[in-house]
């Protein structure tokens, strides 16, 4: 572990979520972002993070791919804040060489194109939010799959060269219920249909109770790793 990372781990070490935020964003001004997808555990930290208006970047990828719930919640986030959310575009030219060469479902037809079409739409975007950035925050929860179970809530990302900080990594999926439920937060229906982890319209569908939180994320490839290389795991 970095001295940096030794150093802030000792800072918010029992810290309420909010706290640790804003400790973090004293300590890393004007270079703290958060990345949200509009699922319910981002909600929480954008309420977070609005409500005490901590100077903290709230941003998102739009892959072109996402679900018109998804546009709808963040929609009424900006109304009901009357905060900005950042948008990051993939790069057209990309998406156009990709789509022309292999139509718009290449996804579908391997491993490798799907990680491509991923590399297009969310990692070289990605790259550029965080780009000039020190601390990257996320709503990561231990439980939303064995990988995740193997990381910590504050961790350095040397693919990003970033420090990572997932201030609701200990919650369960009821604790974030219930603070929706309490602050009367806006989200994704989609999660009342079954939809645990909401991504790319075409690459996600709704779950059967008990089975794995991204049980719904590429379903037809390999089930044991299927993380998109937004939060590369260990
Ligand atoms: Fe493309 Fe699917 Fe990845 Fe979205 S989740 S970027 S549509 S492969």
């Amino acid at each position: 572990m970095s001295e940096l990372t030794q150093y802030i781990k000792q800072e918010i070490a029992g810290l309420e979520p909010i706290e640790a935020l804003r400790f973090l964003a004293g300590h890393f001004p004007a270079e703290i972002v958060f990345s949200t997808s509009f699922g319910w555990e981002d909600q929480v930290i954008t309420h977070m993070i609005f409500t005490n208006n901590l100077p903290i970047k709230v941003f998102t990828l739009e892959t072109g791919r996402i679900f018109p719930e998804t546009y709808y919640v963040w929609n009424r986030t900006m109304e009901m804040y009357r905060k900005p959310i950042f948008a990051y575009y993939p790069d057209h030219s990309l998406v156009e060489a990709m789509v022309n060469q292999k139509g718009p479902s290449s996804f579908y037809e391997s491993v490798e194109n799907r990680k491509e079409c991923c590399g297009i739409r969310k990692i070289e975007p990605l790259k550029r939010a965080l780009a000039g950035n020190k601390c990257w925050v996320t709503g990561i929860r231990a439980d939303q799959s064995a990988n995740r179970q193997d990381m910590d809530n504050l961790e350095w990302d040397e693919v990003n060269n970033i420090l990572k900080y997932h201030p609701i990594y200990s919650w369960t999926l009821d604790d974030v219920k219930a603070y929706i439920k309490k602050y009367n937060v806006p989200y994704n229906t989609l999660h009342d249909r079954g939809f645990p982890s909401i991504g790319c319209q075409p690459c996600t569908r709704a779950v059967q109770e008990g089975e794995d939180f991204r049980a719904g994320r590429w379903w037809w490839e390999d089930q044991s790793k299927k993380e998109c290389g937004l939060h590369a795991v260990k």
